[in-house]
């Protein structure tokens, strides 16, 4: 088995997913390439060595707004049915420097054409430093942010960030911006998020976000790192209670990332 591949355009799918039904994605970043702010133990994509916040030196390899809002209005116009259209695609589609115009393109085709289809994004929450990014947030159905780790050695750890990503500002950040849903991956081995004290930091956080919901996964493809392991479902289900029950939040499970 190897590694997923590369999506090779703007659109991809729509894939089926059990909580959303059918979903097209939208890849705001290059085709060949992953470029994302964080290198996760666990990226289904592989590692790359373009981990950074600022995408302004790639801009030549990623799609302009024009063909981005002309690929989804033609998805739109098309028959192709889908529930959801998604930003999500080959690394982190905040780090597009247009983003938030995009979103407002994206959502006003979708007011326009198909109402009932939700806009989801699929983020690492490091975009959240950027006001616009933050601003724009609320204009997305289901923004769908990640959180790995309650400290910032156990961020460092799992999901390796670049240099000028900070645990505290990007935890007070998800913590500011309300209705957001968190997304959080559990691995063990080496490194591990689910030792006893780094799940009662993760519980802090959660305490401290208040996110809508949170959503608990683990591995069940090939990652790059071969020293991590999957948190089998029964162990993701009694971290999910316990951290209902110290936080209040719905925390809900999904055995498939
Ligand atoms: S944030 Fe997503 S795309 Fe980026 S390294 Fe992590 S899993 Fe891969």
């Amino acid at each position: 088995m190897s590694l997923l591949s590369m999506h090779d355009g703007i659109l991809y799918g729509p894939v089926n997913s059990r909580r959303y039904g059918r979903s097209l994605g939208i890849n705001l970043m290059p085709v060949a390439n992953k470029l994302c702010s964080f290198n996760c133990v666990y990226c289904h994509y592989g590692l790359t060595a373009r981990c950074t916040l600022d995408a302004g030196k790639y801009d030549s390899e990623l799609p302009g707004y024009e063909d981005v809002v002309s690929a989804v209005e033609s998805a739109f116009k098309s028959d192709v049915q889908f529930d959801q259209i998604t930003f999500s695609g080959n690394g982190e589609p905040t780090l597009h420097p247009n983003f938030p115009e995009i979103v407002d393109a994206v959502v006003d085709l979708r007011n326009r054409h198909r109402p009932n289809v939700k806009v989801a994004l699929l983020s690492n929450s490091t975009g959240l430093v950027r006001e616009d990014v933050q601003e724009c947030l609320g204009r997305i159905d289901r923004p769908i942010m990640k959180l790995d780790a309650g400290t910032a050695k156990g961020f460092r750890a799992v999901n390796r960030p670049a240099r000028d990503v900070s645990f505290e500002e990007i935890s007070y950040l998800l913590s500011t911006v309300g209705d957001i849903f968190l997304q959080t991956v559990l691995v063990d081995g080496h490194p591990s998020n689910v030792k006893p004290d780094d799940l009662e930091a993760y519980y802090e956080q959660l305490a401290q976000i208040r996110p809508t919901e949170v959503h608990l996964y683990s591995i069940d493809r090939p990652v790059p790192d071969s020293h991590i392991t999957l948190v089998p479902p029964d162990k993701l289900r009694q971290i999910a209670a316990e951290a209902q029950s110290q936080t209040g939040v719905i925390v809900r499970v999904f055995h498939a990332l």
